[in-house]
């Protein structure tokens, strides 16, 4: 393999641009005329419906159900959570006409002025809350365990393909119970079923938590999140998942009758994940020659390139390959059928490798005559960074293919969780702190330590004064022991060991 990479530039040349062009090289998705707002292709929504399919599945297995909700919210109903309207105001689009007219000159102008402004969804609690107040009447009613699949708008200053975004795919869980704990053990469940669905299907190691203060969702009691590195060692938040007490169900007045005939408020939760996970995937698994995909959530699990000269060849090595192809249906990967493809398109071999290569597909399978003479098959694995070509028997190849992906998903979670583990590291010394957190270049200000676990005392003050370091507290994990020593920065006594880190 020679030092020339296929993306340009490099991961440790610059991270952030590395990220774009693996995103263009990879097919996946590109900017819009429209603000901020991206276009999804079909490589990188086949990937979003994979995610979609699999989530989906889970959301029914523990008993939640969906149903769909406006894309437009009363003005007045964001009014009505005081602290939520506050963290998503300064980011609302607003529809204030209904119609388009034409001026003197034939230019269209907005016209007929809504009497009340609506907002365009930036998250569904108040509208989906409104409509759980109908819902909901007796303990009966409960619980209500609703997931909706929808877009979501949120005017971003500064946006960034998959990880942000002004318009952007998301699932939206709301659900509604009759107790405090009931409500609870709901929110954990779902931040449970994300932090699996990340590592199992997206190799993607997480750390789940709980959120400070100043970093909860704003109208939760308590927000949970699932925590991931990249490769430049920084955190994406990549789930999250909020206890809500009874601040929607009073601000949306979800009373039910309780067992003993009396009217009380509900106590609702919400949990999310978005196409940012794909950004996720992007910049956990990537390398420098593109994308890398965990084979549960490819679109095509295996491309076979055939090679031939002329007709004549053509015919043969499509007829091999069709064996080859008809054999891997019959077996199983993760009791699904293999995802293949025959990519016969008339473009060289060597470009046509490559853009497979740059579209992550775990497994290259080129033949040609010489392969058809040995009984062979000449197998790339998208994972190995070299990209080695290997020969192995026809026979053994199709006995070893569902193992073979196996193997793929496993490395790729190993690897990544590796990469999580030497790059984390507990620090008990602010200047140590510090310096974990300095650029090791001047020019390359992404690159730094990675995740610190740190004793913090907990309050907001101290944790404000750490974000000039542009380092957050990305969550307290969840069962993490009791500790006590004193705080990184202010050296009062701290009983928490939380992840702090830069993030996207
Ligand atoms: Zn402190």
């Amino acid at each position: 393999m020679s030092s020339k990479t296929a993306i340009s530039p490099r991961r440790d040349q610059d991270y952030p641009n590395w990220y774009q062009e693996v995103i263009k090289n990879g097919d996946l998705a590109e900017n819009s005329e429209v603000r901020g707002c991206m276009i999804i292709k079909p490589w990188g929504y086949t990937i979003w419906e994979n995610i979609k399919n699999e989530l989906d599945c889970k959301f029914k297995e523990t008993g939640h159900q969906n149903a769909y909700f406006p894309l437009f919210i009363p003005l007045k109903y964001m009014q009505k959570e005081a602290e939520h309207v506050q963290g998503f105001a300064k980011e609302c689009a607003v529809v204030t006409h209904h119609r388009l007219v034409q001026d003197e000159q034939g230019k269209l102008i907005p016209d007929g002025k809504l009497e009340e402004p609506l907002v365009i969804r930036p998250t569904s609690e108040t509208i989906i809350g409104e409509t759980f107040s109908k819902w909901v009447k007796s303990y009966r009613d409960l619980p209500l365990l609703i997931n909706q699949w929808a877009n979501i708008v949120r005017w971003e200053m500064r946006t960034r393909l998959f990880l942000r975004t002004s318009e952007f795919l998301w699932q939206e869980g709301h659900t509604v119970h009759s107790t405090q704990a009931e409500a609870q053990q709901e929110t954990l469940q779902m931040l449970q079923v994300y932090k699996s669905f990340a590592e199992d299907y997206l190799a993607m190691p997480v750390i789940a938590g709980k959120k400070s203060e100043s970093e909860k969702f704003p109208g939760a009691v308590d927000t949970y999140s699932i925590e991931a590195m990249m490769q430049d060692r920084k955190a994406l938040q990549s789930g999250t998942s909020h206890f809500l007490g009874q601040n929607f169900a009073k601000a949306s007045n979800i009373k039910f009758l309780n067992r003993e005939g009396a009217h009380q408020y509900a106590w609702t939760t919400s949990w999310g994940v978005s196409t940012r996970l794909i950004g996720g995937v992007v910049m956990t698994h990537g390398d420098d020659n593109g994308l890398v995909l965990p084979p549960r959530i490819a679109p095509v699990q295996l491309v076979i390139l055939p090679i031939f000269k002329d007709s004549e060849e053509r015919k043969k090595v499509f007829d091999y390959i069709e064996k080859i192809n008809h054999e891997i249906k019959n077996t199983k990967f993760f009791n699904q059928e293999i995802l293949t493809e025959i990519d016969d398109r008339e473009i060289r071999g060597g470009e046509k490798k490559w853009q497979w290569i740059k579209k992550g597909v775990p497994l290259i399978l080129e033949i040609g005559m010489k392969d058809i003479a040995n009984n062979s098959v000449a197998l790339i694995r998208r994972d190995d960074q070299d990209l080695k070509r290997v020969f192995i028997p026809r026979d053994k190849f199709l006995s070893e293919i569902s193992g073979l992906l196996e193997d793929i998903q496993n490395k790729m979670y190993k690897r990544a969780f590796q990469y999580q583990k030497n790059n984390t590291r507990i620090i008990d010394q602010w200047n140590e702190f510090e310096k974990f957190f300095t650029p090791v270049q001047a020019d390359k200000p992404e690159i730094h330590g990675g995740f610190a676990r740190s004793l913090w005392c907990g309050e907001l003050q101290c944790e404000e004064e750490i974000k000039q370091l542009n380092v957050t507290i990305r969550n307290i994990p969840l069962g993490a022991k009791p500790e006590s020593g004193v705080c990184i920065k202010c050296g009062k006594p701290a009983k928490l060991r939380v992840i702090f880190a830069k993030a996207y």
